[in-house]
């Protein structure tokens, strides 16, 4: 067994440097993955910096890792040496709780995920069977990463909230995941606008999916917007001015959070009673789904927008992300 040769912070907040360690024996459902290339996502700055508060460090970061499987453990039935697959956000479910008879894996209750066993900044990573989702013929590997967090948490709510194609959705922060969600939305039929800080990215998003681009900082155009969504997907991770956007909710209309905002989201009894709206969180999804996504992206042409790094400039890539600056996802490569 040689070491696996990776990135990690060693404490909360430092930058990323070389790292090796042991992996140990190959768990009987475990595979091993040779990455070739990891999207990096605004969660692993939340969590190289302790943001949730559940980080354990040494960290080595990553959650939307590709590549060819190595290795497979004794009791691996679904996948073999040689196979392209993805790794996202999960590396361990017990498949035996409530949430994983279910069918919601990713909501297991001991359930590890990949940057608290060990991220993809890495040569190689190992996750239990279910959680390596093999690459459907015809994706391009090598951008696919970013659909392994940032695309299944934008997918999965179009199915959990049964979107039809007749909705007006929006979509709040045009990032990694917002880039994705605005394909989604457009390949779901959906009138699709998006909420963007950033006018500069105006037609490019309409080259996303956006029929329509609105300024969020500019009250008026928020004004003019009332009643008019029937979902809206926020994927911005800092507070914003909730009622607002709210307001532009039509009758039963839901407002769904994805972007981890860690401070209380201040949101007056009335701004849902009247129209009966509601107010939600949305998480990843399980393997199943993962796979159906997959399907869905190579049948609409949906695919990452990405830059590319190579891994050894993984400190380079996450100043890049915290600027802002990324279009739309970045991709690092070994
Ligand atoms: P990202 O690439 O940095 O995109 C976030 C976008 O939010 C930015 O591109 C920007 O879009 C907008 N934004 C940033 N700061 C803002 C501000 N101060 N005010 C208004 N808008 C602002 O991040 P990401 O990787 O897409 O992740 C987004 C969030 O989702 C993060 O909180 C991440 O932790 C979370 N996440 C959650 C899950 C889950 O399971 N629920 C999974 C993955 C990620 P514009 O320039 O267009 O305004
Ligand atoms: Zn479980
Ligand atoms: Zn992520």
């Amino acid at each position: 067994m040689t070491d696996f040769h990776a990135y990690a912070a060693k404490e909360a907040g430092a930058k990323l440097e070389p790292y090796s360690y042991d992996p140990g024996a190959l768990g009987e459902h475990e595979v091993e993955v040779k990455i070739s290339a990891c999207g990096v996502c605004h969660s692993d700055l939340s969590m190289i910096n302790n943001d949730w508060g559940f980080g354990q460090y040494p960290m080595v970061p990553g959650h939307e890792a590709i590549g060819e499987i190595s290795e497979v453990g004794s009791a691996v039935k679904n996948l073999k040496v040689g196979q392209t697959v993805g790794v996202g956000w999960n590396a361990e479910s017990c498949m035996h709780c409530s949430p994983c008879l279910a069918g919601t894996q990713q909501r297991c209750e001991t359930g590890v995920p990949t940057i608290i066993s060990k991220g993809g900044f890495a040569d190689r990573i190992r996750v239990q069977d279910i959680w390596a989702v093999p690459i459907p013929d015809g994706m391009d590997a090598k951008s696919a990463g970013p659909l392994f967090c940032g695309g299944i948490t934008v997918f999965a709510p179009f199915v959990d909230y049964d979107l039809k194609p007749t909705d007006r959705v929006a979509v709040i922060g045009i990032g990694g995941l917002g880039h994705l969600a605005l394909q989604f939305a457009r390949a779901w039929g959906c009138e699709v606008t998006a909420f963007t800080t950033s006018m500069d990215k105006e037609d490019e998003l309409k080259e996303l999916g956006a029929h329509h681009v609105a300024n969020s900082k500019d009250s008026d155009a928020m004004e003019k917007l009332k009643g008019k969504f029937d979902f809206i997907l926020s994927t911005v991770n800092v507070s914003l001015d909730w009622p607002s956007y709210l307001a532009t909710l039509r009758s039963n209309g839901r407002l769904i959070t994805v972007g981890a905002v860690d401070k209380p989201m201040g949101i007056p009894a009335f701004s849902l009673i009247a129209g009966g709206k509601s107010v939600g969180g949305s998480d990843t999804g399980s393997p199943d789904r993962v796979a159906r996504m997959l399907e869905f992206c190579t049948r609409h042409d949906i695919k990452p927008m990405v830059e590319y790094f190579p891994m050894e400039k993984v400190n380079e890539a996450l100043e890049h992300l915290e600027s802002g600056k990324a279009r739309y996802r970045i991709v690092l490569t070994n």
